[in-house]
């Protein structure tokens, strides 16, 4: 299975649904996104698990070691872990941007102004009020 593709399939889904003037629901979409894909990835390490057991089960009842399938198994495994790290390390990266919400410019998230059109830029973490105002769109 290839999650990178349903994942971009979803993203597609997402950029359509949403109008042009939600930009930071954008990016909180794609956060919820990408924690979605963690989750599946998560879930198949466990499916993978589950069947190396078995694998290694009905290896050793019929006395029938292969090396080579296990440590594909193995192999398999660990890239799924790593795939699962990229995609927290692009999480992390996603939360530390800040959408300017006047022009849409993507800003460093300890930015007080926007680079290209000097807007302040309201931080996630003060005066919700004045977060929801700017934003416009429903934060829940
Ligand atoms: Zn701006």
């Amino acid at each position: 299975m290839d999650f990178k593709d349903e994942f971009e399939a979803i993203a597609e889904k997402t950029k359509q649904l949403t109008g042009s003037g939600i930009r930071k629901a954008d990016e909180m979409f794609s956060v919820s996104k990408l924690k979605l894909e963690c989750i599946r990835i998560d879930n198949t390490i466990k499916t993978k698990y589950a069947e190396l057991g078995k694998m290694m089960y009905n290896m050793v009842k019929d006395d029938n070691a292969d090396s080579e399938k296990i440590s594909d198994a193995v192999m398999e495994i660990d890239r799924l872990y790593k795939k699962m790290a990229q995609v927290n390390e692009k999480i992390e990266e996603v939360k530390k941007i800040v959408t300017c919400p006047e022009c849409g410019t993507k800003n460093k998230f300890t930015s007080n102004y926007c680079s290209s059109c000097r807007h302040k830029l309201v931080c996630t973490d003060e005066e919700p009020e004045d977060y929801s105002y700017h934003l416009d769109v429903d934060t829940e």
